[in-house]
């Protein structure tokens, strides 16, 4: 599902390249929560935003479902990011000016659905997450653990086959995050890849496999 050969990042800061990712081998089977751990500056969300295609490797190769992505142009490269895949945010990344089931119909805008079969998933997919109740409230209205579950709504109403997730319990008290972890675990159950950054070792125990990154490498790779 998930292959990375060799990958690196660097970035330039003046004169200076920063070196962000180096050398990272991983591979990652459809259906496996996968944790990743490390110490801010590491190169977590780095990582996830190249897994996500939201960023390019500087060297490497990135394999998504079968495709190397460095072979595929931007378009493709939006459609594949699209279709496979579910992002989660530590603050949730919604519209402040739409209610919930607006955020969660947003993908669907860019999928060109049409408006019935928009409300319809959306519904669903908010159904799922457990707020069928706040569907025409605004974010503000919401608690933190009922924004991320809008949040993961949104991620889910394109189907996705992978979730990836930033620190989505980091802004949560403890007992709201573990109720989201509970909720990728049901997600990771019907057959979801899902992939977790988090500081938390309570929150990482609910991964079958915990990868631990520090300075750009990876250090440790194991399954629980
Ligand atoms: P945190 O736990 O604090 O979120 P992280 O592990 O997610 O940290 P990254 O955001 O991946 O870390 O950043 C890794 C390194 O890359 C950091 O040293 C950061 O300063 C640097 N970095 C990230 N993005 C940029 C950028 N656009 N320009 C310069 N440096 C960057
Ligand atoms: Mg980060």
């Amino acid at each position: 599902m998930i292959q990375l050969n060799s990958v690196y990042k660097s970035l330039k800061n003046g004169q200076e390249q920063l070196r962000i990712l180096e050398d990272i081998n991983l591979t990652i089977e459809k259906g496996e929560f996968v944790s990743i751990m490390g110490p801010s500056g590491s190169g977590k969300s780095t990582l996830m935003n190249i897994l996500g295609l939201l960023d390019k490797p500087s060297l490497g190769q990135y394999i998504l479902d079968g495709e190397d992505t460095s072979q595929l142009n931007q378009t493709i490269q939006s459609q594949l990011r699209n279709n496979l895949i579910g992002f989660v945010f530590q603050q949730f990344h919604l519209f402040p000016r739409l209610t919930a089931i607006k955020n969660v119909e947003l993908p669907l805008i860019y999928s060109n659905l049409p408006k019935k079969e928009r409300i319809v998933r959306a519904t669903i997919a908010l159904k799922k997450v457990g707020l069928s109740e706040r569907m025409d409230y605004l974010p503000n209205q919401l608690s933190g653990g009922q924004k991320q579950r809008v949040a993961i709504a949104r991620a889910l109403v394109n189907k996705p086959k992978i979730i990836l997730a930033d620190e989505p319990t980091g802004a949560l008290d403890t007992k709201t995050g573990a109720q989201i972890m509970d909720l990728f675990l049901e997600l990771n159950k019907e057959g979801v890849t899902v992939i977790v950054i988090t500081h938390e070792k309570d929150v990482a125990a609910y991964a079958n496999r915990v990868i631990n990154i520090r300075d750009g490498r990876i250090i440790q790779d194991r399954r629980i």
